[in-house]
């Protein structure tokens, strides 16, 4: 028997066989997912596991929330779909742009041809600024839990989202940002029953918490909560993340930071080279701008890899590598991204200069990402998918690969009832 398929950038996905919900939970490093377990907060995954998948992935780098959510919804790396950071530099113009506008994004999604093919498609993200991109050439619903009170039936599917959901519109710095995705996802699931959901969180917890603690615990019981219900709904639930977290401070609780800038103002003279941060965003107040990242663009006729090999000798960095290099490495788009790639160290951060970083919006230790250390992030189906190899390399962006070509029929009966 032939089934249906379709093929996006290269990627044949089968035909949802019942609803499929992808689920991108923003910084989530495995530990958080492990720790709420053990604490006995996450009943349905507890019980949905065994009877499911539980593998690794890893990110895309920079482990960044655009480029891994475009990757998860393309199937491919940035450098087929474009999105690397929230920042490139237009050497020519002078100017930082930013990339936020569906117009950069260079592949189409697997939302966007499955809804063209006739699927029925809604789309739920916490932030507004990722909203457009995933939903871009997509018929469906697709809104964001921050602008749910502005919502309409031309622009975003729905009428009022904000009505619908029935909870109070939260503010964009709280769990409540995420909870109203879920909550958003479940009504729909129950209303509409789409054939793909895709559901996308905010790190606000996690660069705050971490994990094991009662903070986090919390918001994952939330969570957990939740996909119960999808999963009592029929969905095949896939749960993975964009990146991981990890705590970027000393002992003494402040942020270890290489200010990139400043380090490259006294090699080279002051302003010669120009350092990106595409960690950047208009939400900055929990991370302060600081991940473990960054790129950077120096005059013509440097010496690239002699800077490089300097860099790569600093003990708050894990690599330096030129431009080639780094777009081989992380599959990212060699226009993008700058003559230099620079990751730090688990425990550290890049900034720019100590006066271009205002962490007055800390008011806990930093954590954030970036970096290669934050690369490991869950792939989780409450479905077996005994034929995909164990030793298998997984990445998150096979999110949809797993649900629709992997995922096996529900066993009548397994991790099916619904909690709460
Ligand atoms: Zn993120």
């Amino acid at each position: 028997m032939s089934e249906r398929t379709l093929t996006v950038n290269g990627r044949r996905y089968a035909w949802p066989k019942a609803p499929v919900v992808v689920v991108c939970i923003d910084g989530s490093e495995p530990a958080y997912m492990e720790e709420a377990m053990k604490a006995g907060m996450m009943p349905w995954l507890s019980r949905a596991l065994p009877h499911g998948t539980k593998r690794l992935a890893d990110c895309v780098v920079p482990s960044f929330t655009n480029p891994n959510n475009l990757s998860i919804v393309t199937g491919a790396p940035p450098s087929v779909h474009g999105i690397c950071g929230n920042y490139f530099y237009d050497r020519e113009a002078g100017t930082e742009i930013m990339m936020n506008d569906p117009k950069y994004l260079r592949a189409g999604t697997i939302l966007a041809a499955f809804a063209d093919a006739g699927a029925k498609l809604a789309v739920v993200t916490a932030k507004d600024k990722l909203r457009k991109l995933l939903g871009k050439g997509m018929k469906g619903i697709c809104f964001s839990a921050e602008k749910a009170n502005e919502t309409t039936m031309a622009e975003h599917g729905i009428d009022d989202a904000l009505a619908f959901v029935g909870l109070k519109l939260p503010s964009v710095y709280s769990a409540g940002l995420s909870e109203f995705v879920f909550a958003a996802g479940v009504k729909l699931m129950h209303r509409d029953r789409p054939d793909i959901m895709y559901l996308s969180t905010t790190d606000y917890i996690q660069h705050k918490h971490a994990p094991g603690t009662a903070v986090a615990n919390d918001f994952y019981r939330m969570m957990d909560h939740y996909w119960a219900q999808l999963d009592a709904a029929g969905a095949t639930v896939v749960l993975t993340a964009d990146h991981g977290m990890n705590a970027k401070h000393g002992p003494d609780g402040k942020p270890q930071i290489l200010f990139l800038q400043t380090l490259l103002d006294g090699w080279l003279g002051k302003d010669v080279a120009r350092v990106i941060l595409p960690i950047t965003d208009p939400y900055v107040a929990h991370h302060g701008a600081l991940g473990s990242f960054a790129t950077a663009y120096l005059p013509e006729g440097e010496d690239v890899t002699a800077v490089a090999v300097r860099l790569a000798k600093l003990p708050e960095v894990e690599l330096a590598l030129t431009r080639a290099e780094a777009a081989f490495r992380f599959e990212l788009p060699q226009d993008r991204i700058g003559d230099i790639v620079v990751v730090s160290k688990k425990a550290f951060v890049i900034g720019t200069s100590a006066d271009r970083h205002d962490l007055s919006g800390l008011d806990a230790p930093l954590r954030s990402h970036g970096g290669v250390s934050e690369q490991k992030v869950p792939l989780y189906c409450n479905r077996k998918a005994s034929s995909l190899p164990v030793d298998a390399k997984l990445r998150n962006f096979s999110a949809f690969d797993l649900a629709l070509n992997y995922a096996e029929p529900a066993i009548a009966g397994a991790a099916r009832r619904a909690v709460g």
